[in-house]
């Protein structure tokens, strides 16, 4: 998997992509990162990659011409509008960031993860000129509903929720396989198919010390009952569900 982020502020991702699991995919060659500053490609003296908006307003707007140039320059092609759908194979995403985009989901990690190529588009300001969602990005994405400073947090989150998904990337490969929004989460607990209580979260995990300040850990963990033990994190799982994502349920 390769992701491409395009910001302009590259300097932004040298802690994220420097710890644990995305550290790791890229270090045994699962994931290759590479960050690019959008400023490169301008073309003026001052580097300008944003300007006023049409129509007055507050705020500056990502000027498309930096935008295109950088993801044409990764492709390796121009993109023109009417062949916007052979810009890509379906191995590649062009991705822009953006609070007015389709919400990130586990299930959009899931289908990233089929992908070879992600090149992400980092906002910043009011945002970016439409006419790169429009013409350029293959998808416009957020990653909740809410209003960030920039994109390059909730494309570093893509990449970390997609990297981990990938196989090898985490040392149990079990363990993404029965997490919450899995859709497996209740596996353990043996339920047989996700339709029926939905997806639930994860069931809630004790380690030592079995008492802590007064707080004992529930008996049936520390039990040994394998099938007892399975059953108390479905119905602590499905509880915990209802009680923080009534939604899900
Ligand atoms: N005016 C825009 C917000 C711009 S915030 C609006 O009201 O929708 C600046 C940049 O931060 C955006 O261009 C986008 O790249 C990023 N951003 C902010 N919130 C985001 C979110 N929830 N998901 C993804 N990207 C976000």
């Amino acid at each position: 998997m390769r992701f491409d982020l395009i910001t302009i502020f590259p300097e932004f991702f040298a802690g994220p992509l420097n710890y644990g699991i995305v550290r790791r995919a890229q270090e045994t060659g699962l994931v290759e990162a590479n960050v690019q500053d959008l400023r490169a490609f301008t073309k003026d003296r001052h580097r300008t990659v944003d300007d006023r908006p049409f129509g007055g307003g507050e705020g500056m707007v990502l000027k498309p011409e930096p935008l295109f140039e950088a993801v044409e320059s990764l492709l390796g092609f121009s993109v023109g509008e009417a062949s916007k759908p052979g810009v890509t194979d379906s191995k590649t995403a062009i991705v822009l960031m953006s609070a007015a985009g389709k919400l990130f989901r586990q299930e959009t990690a899931r289908r990233y993860a089929q992908l070879e190529r992600i090149i992400f588009i980092c906002g910043r300001y009011e945002g970016v000129d439409e006419r790169v969602a429009k013409h350029l990005a293959t998808e416009e994405i957020s990653i909740g509903d809410f209003v960030l400073s920039g994109g390059e947090l909730p494309a570093m989150m893509i990449v970390d929720a997609v990297t981990r998904l990938l196989p090898g990337a985490l040392g149990n490969e079990a363990s993404s396989q029965n997490e919450s929004f899995s859709g497996e989460a209740h596996s353990h607990a043996g339920r047989e198919s996700r339709d029926e209580n939905g997806v639930l979260l994860d069931f809630p995990h004790y380690t030592r010390p079995a008492e802590y300040r007064g707080w004992g850990v529930p008996g049936v963990l520390i039990g040994g009952n394998h099938a007892e033990v399975a059953k108390w994190r479905r119905a602590a799982a499905l509880e915990k569900t209802r009680r923080n994502r009534p939604d899900l349920v």
